[in-house]
């Protein structure tokens, strides 16, 4: 008999917690697969998603955009993936047919889908991904699910913020405001590329995963003015001269302030913490210093091998951002723990059977 249903956490109201249940699968399309995950990050998107934050969600919905998986079934348009492969997919699908996919910025896509937020995600035993060819990651079966999991969206972004948005040299100072998940990835991958990286929380918890990772120094700004933050973060870099790059991670106005300002002359921030509103923002820092303001989202599939070939060799270890490894069963509460402070440090994998 066809399996018609499969177990996904589902949500029918914005902000009431999910449920884990039967719910119909996930239709292949013509140049799609559908996908049976085998881990999928909590990610504090799913969160905002969850809350009713992201206007792409039509409800009822399943979360989940940061997954590895096998492939289960291939549309008759997929010319180079096949059943069984491991892949992994930036959270970001493109079309590959618009012109910024025309210019290999998929990333940004006029049309992009994105699992998770404008279809079902991969909280569920299978989801669906669009355009196979153009978006599909294939993924060493050796390869701990954790790390593939990550390349999907936290680890990704960080790394094309830093490298391809940044530009990020050898023996630059590197500030990462907010060190959740993706702070720490851009730890990890700051201090590998050979930068010294300067970290900033709140929680003595995240900062010690921080110097686990590669930050050579710490300011930790519980109960600190914004201006005693900036001046720790600048008495840390060379002659007080502040650092070449700052990256945001947490999405807060003051936070983004607080990462310009550290800057030196001819500094270069890079966003990447999702704001709810639009912040004010010293533009007359900006101005004064040439500073460079980036944006950063995802990375497009073909950009992938030079990060994959880190991870495989073992220069970089996102697995070892990974602090806890749940059941679909734990993660709507996963999900709601990230409304409270003190949630603890590092990345919350789901595992599937
Ligand atoms: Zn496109
Ligand atoms: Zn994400």
């Amino acid at each position: 008999m066809q399996t018609v249903t499969m177990k996904a956490v589902y949500f029918e109201e914005f902000g009431v917690l999910p449920v884990l249940r039967e719910v119909p699968e996930p239709l292949l399309s013509a140049a799609g697969v559908i996908v049976r995950v085998e881990a999928t990050g909590v990610c504090r998107s799913d969160w905002h998603g969850w809350l009713g934050h992201d206007t792409d969600i039509a409800l009822p919905h399943v979360p989940g955009h940061e997954l590895v998986g096998v492939i289960d079934a291939v549309g008759p348009l997929v010319r180079r993936f096949r059943v069984g492969q491991r892949v992994t997919v930036p959270f970001v699908c493109a079309c590959g047919d618009c012109p910024e996919c025309d210019a290999g910025n998929g990333q940004v896509c006029r049309n992009q889908t994105q699992p998770g937020f404008t279809h079902w995600g991969s909280y569920a035993e299978r989801v669906a991904l669009h355009n196979a060819d153009v978006n599909l990651i294939a993924i060493p079966g050796d390869l701990d699910a954790g790390a593939a999991a990550l390349l999907g969206c936290r680890f990704a972004t960080s790394y094309r913020a830093l490298v391809h948005q940044a530009g990020l040299q050898r023996r630059e100072t590197l500030v990462v405001v907010g060190c959740g998940g993706v702070g720490l990835s851009a730890v990890m991958i700051g201090q590998a590329l050979g930068a010294t990286v300067i970290a900033v929380d709140i929680s003595t918890d995240a900062l010690d995963a921080a110097t686990r990772v590669g930050a050579a120094h710490v300011v930790n700004s519980f109960g600190l003015g914004d201006a005693e933050v900036v001046q720790r973060i600048r008495a840390l870099t060379p002659n007080g001269s502040g650092a070449q790059v700052s990256l945001e991670a947490l999405g807060r106005e003051n936070t983004v302030a607080i990462g310009i300002r550290s800057l030196a002359t001819r500094g270069r921030h890079v966003q990447i913490g999702l704001l709810a509103d639009d912040p004010r923002m010293p533009l007359g820092t900006v101005i004064a210093r040439e500073l460079t303001v980036l944006g950063s989202h995802g990375m497009p599939a073909h950009d992938y091998p030079a990060l994959l070939e880190l991870v495989v060799s073992g220069r970089l270890r996102p697995n070892d951002l990974i602090s806890r490894r749940i059941t679909l069963a734990d993660a709507p509460a996963a999900l709601a723990a990230m409304s409270t402070p003190g949630a603890p440090a590092g990345v919350t994998l789901i595992e599937l059977d």
